[in-house]
């Protein structure tokens, strides 16, 4: 695969590159940069998800391997379904962080601030992403859109620098790979998905165990938010949308982490191709997931409001209250769905 054409260049990146003599290649750069270094930082997006855990275990153990220290932190905390990862244990939740450090290395952040930690302008940024909001934000930059989760661009990187996929690392990317693609459904999933797959269950990742303790360890009040989310269900032709207060949070003494993939039940809606799950914030803010079947971009509608993601999943947060959220969402998204459903000559559903 020839990575250095997936690579988004800045020109900036490219005379920083040019004066440092780092190589052009993406790889290359981020490998001489580790080789070069001692201690590193390794962190991901604030609400860590399984892509964001996996990669930065998968990056610690590899690290550790070549005998570099590194510290891995995110903002908030580790979702339970993943505490069980191996080295979970040791990733340290932080708002800010204090090296020294040789570099930062950042998986799957369009910027800085999508970290929620400060800090970190004190140090080179590795940034290593795969999303369509991606940008080469980083003194080096590793953008590859076509990647089923940043685990996998980890996997290349720990094989360029001919070092082991040991049972623990295999495990920590085999979760990115199962929940970024929702269990091997998703959009990017292709041939190679399944030949990553195969390779780290070769390697000692356990799947039957990994899927169970990502989708069989649901605490209950994920299930009775969902239910007070599945109350406020409505369509609309094409679209879908559900929401949560501040309040049903409260009463179902849900986490933040049990909002994960309440999305896709509405997007499961047959003949609805796009669906939007709305949670109110304490302080008046509207947190928003956006989902597609695959016509309509949220990564764009997303970005325009502030957010980012991939052209089929998407995010972002927008100020309240929640009817005036929904209506600027449902704005964005009627005429794209009427213009999708024309293109695809298409009657309404
Ligand atoms: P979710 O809806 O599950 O929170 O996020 C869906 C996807 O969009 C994930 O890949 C996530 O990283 C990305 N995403 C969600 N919210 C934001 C945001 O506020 N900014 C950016 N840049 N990406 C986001
Ligand atoms: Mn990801």
């Amino acid at each position: 695969m020839d990575d250095s054409r997936r690579t988004v260049a800045s020109p900036a990146t490219a005379n920083m590159a040019a004066a440092a003599n780092r190589p052009a290649n993406p790889i290359d750069a981020i490998l001489q940069i580790i080789r070069d270094g001692e201690r590193f930082l390794v962190c991901s997006h604030s609400r860590p998800d399984g892509d964001a855990v996996g990669s930065v275990l998968a990056m610690g153990k590899f690290l550790e391997q070549i005998g570099k220290r590194a510290d891995l932190v995110t903002a908030d905390r580790i979702p339970a379904v993943y505490r069980k990862l191996p080295g979970a244990i040791g990733m340290r939740t932080a708002l800010r962080v204090h090296g020294p450090y040789d570099a930062a290395i950042l998986l799957e952040c369009d910027s800085a601030e999508r970290t929620r930690l400060r800090g970190l302008e004190r140090f080179p940024i590795v940034n290593i992403d795969h999303h369509a909001s991606g940008r080469a934000w980083g003194q080096v930059n590793w953008i590859d859109r076509e990647a089923a989760s940043v685990g996998e661009l980890v996997y290349r990187l720990i094989k360029a620098a001919d070092a082991t996929i040991t049972p623990e690392i295999a495990t920590c990317l085999y979760t990115t790979l199962l929940t970024d693609t929702g269990g091997f459904i998703y959009g990017g999933v292709r041939a190679s998905t399944f030949a990553l797959a195969a390779e780290l269950v070769i390697a000692g990742a356990d799947p039957i165990r990994i899927s169970k303790d990502t989708y069989f360890c649901t605490p209950m009040s994920k299930l009775l938010l969902l239910g007070a989310a599945l109350n406020n269900l409505h369509r609309e032709g094409r679209i879908a949308w559900m929401w949560i207060t501040h309040h049903d949070m409260v009463r179902t003494c849900a986490a933040e982490e049990d909002c994960e993939g309440i999305v896709n039940y509405a997007l499961s809606i047959a003949d609805v191709e796009a669906a939007v799950f709305l949670r109110e914030l304490p302080e008046q803010r509207i947190r928003m997931s956006l989902r597609s079947k695959g016509k309509i971009n949220v990564a764009a509608i997303a970005e325009g409001l502030g957010g980012g993601g991939h052209e089929n999943a998407a995010g972002c947060t927008v100020d309240g209250p929640l009817a005036r959220a929904l209506e600027e969402i449902l704005a964005e998204l009627r005429p794209r769905v009427a213009a999708g459903a024309a293109k695809h000559g298409s009657g309404s559903g």
